[in-house]
């Protein structure tokens, strides 16, 4: 219904500019928007864009980039990918916002770490709802917008550590040996799930051999087991009802072990072929189950936090704080050079396939 609402109006002159002068058909020509062409079958569009068990609903490549961005009011195979994650970031602003004016807060040193939790959860859904909704449009576009998003996931990653290290771990697990090497470890863990996230997008296709799960899973689950360590550590350790933020951190965990299911596995498509190409798929209760995740995250940091933050620089000093923050745009910049290398490989890896066709 709104996808032919906009359809219709994206046809639409937009002569606004044009009164008091009748437009000339030229005129007409340049200011009407182009409309998203209608989606097609798997078997008309190319092998990299399809996927396991969907069979239609796929958005047709070349299309003008503004296709593919009004495509986010088009009812196609990847809608519900793109708008969860983008429902997600604006409950996750409204959260943070209602949080933080019941706590007064203010952005300060002790802030900083609950900071970069925002900027990289909100990072982790913005990437990942342009690749969602972008990626249709070449070969190109495709592996440009699915690097970018496994940088969103590294970010996102040491974002949550930073989140649990400052606010959720205690003492004793911070002078444990996984407590002393934790930072730098979650910092070169994060770096080692984007690098191998985008070297095995690069170098496999499917049906995907064994090593390109040796290359996604080995770095992303020591990341997380290393990044949700203090946060295990206290839930084994305190009395849930010592801590009001325990249940939280146990929902977190349990909304994240589901969409790690979801994620890997096919289903419910893989019952019904055909059945899931608009909503259902996997992927999207895997987005859904991760976004709640990041809420869950949100609302056992802000209490974690209300609870530390006066105690917080005597706990930690300054400099450890401003360090550690500073480290977090230092992965960024490493993530992103790393996607851009994998990128350039990717590009010559395009040409030479194109010259062999040729
Ligand atoms: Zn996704």
């Amino acid at each position: 219904m709104l996808g032919d609402i906009l359809q219709r109006l994206s046809t639409l002159p937009l002569s606004i500019k044009h009164f008091g002068r009748l437009p000339k058909y030229s005129d007409l020509m340049s200011f009407s928007l182009p409309a998203p062409s209608p989606t097609v079958t798997a078997s008309q569009v190319p092998g990299l864009f399809r996927e396991p068990y969907i069979l239609s609903g796929y958005r047709p490549v070349q299309q003008e980039w503004r296709c593919y961005l009004l495509s986010l009011f088009q009812k196609h195979n990847e809608s519900l990918n793109v708008w969860t994650h983008l429902l997600a970031a604006l409950v996750l602003l409204l959260r943070w916002w209602a949080n933080a004016s019941a706590l007064g807060y203010t952005l300060e040193t002790a802030s900083l770490p609950l900071c970069m939790f925002l900027v990289s959860s909100l990072t982790y859904l913005f990437f990942s709802v342009a690749a969602h909704l972008l990626q249709s449009h070449s070969e190109h576009a495709h592996y440009f917008f699915f690097f970018l998003d496994y940088v969103g996931v590294a970010v996102y990653q040491y974002g949550c550590s930073l989140g649990h290290y400052f606010y959720t771990s205690k003492l004793a697990w911070r002078g444990s040996s996984i407590g002393l090497l934790f930072l730098p470890g979650a910092a070169v863990f994060g770096w080692l799930s984007c690098a191998g996230c985008c070297f095995a997008k690069y170098r496999y296709q499917r049906p995907y051999p064994m090593q390109r799960k040796i290359c996604v899973l080995i770095p992303t689950t020591l990341a997380y087991m290393l990044n949700i360590s203090p946060v295990v550590d206290l839930l084994l350790t305190v009395s849930w009802t010592q801590e009001p933020s325990l249940p939280f951190h146990g929902l977190q965990i349990v909304s994240f072990l589901l969409s790690a299911i979801f994620f890997s596995c096919p289903i419910p498509e893989r019952f019904y072929p055909g059945r899931c190409d608009f909503a259902g798929q996997g992927h999207q209760i895997f987005h859904l189950f991760l976004s709640l995740c990041t809420m869950f995250q949100l609302e056992a940091l802000f209490l974690d936090y209300a609870r530390r933050k006066d105690t917080l620089l005597d706990l930690f000093g300054e400099s450890q704080l401003w360090w550690a923050c500073a480290s977090f745009p230092v992965l960024f910049l490493c993530c992103i050079l790393t996607a851009v290398f994998t990128m350039r490989h990717t590009i010559n890896k395009l040409q030479s396939k194109q010259e062999r066709k040729k």
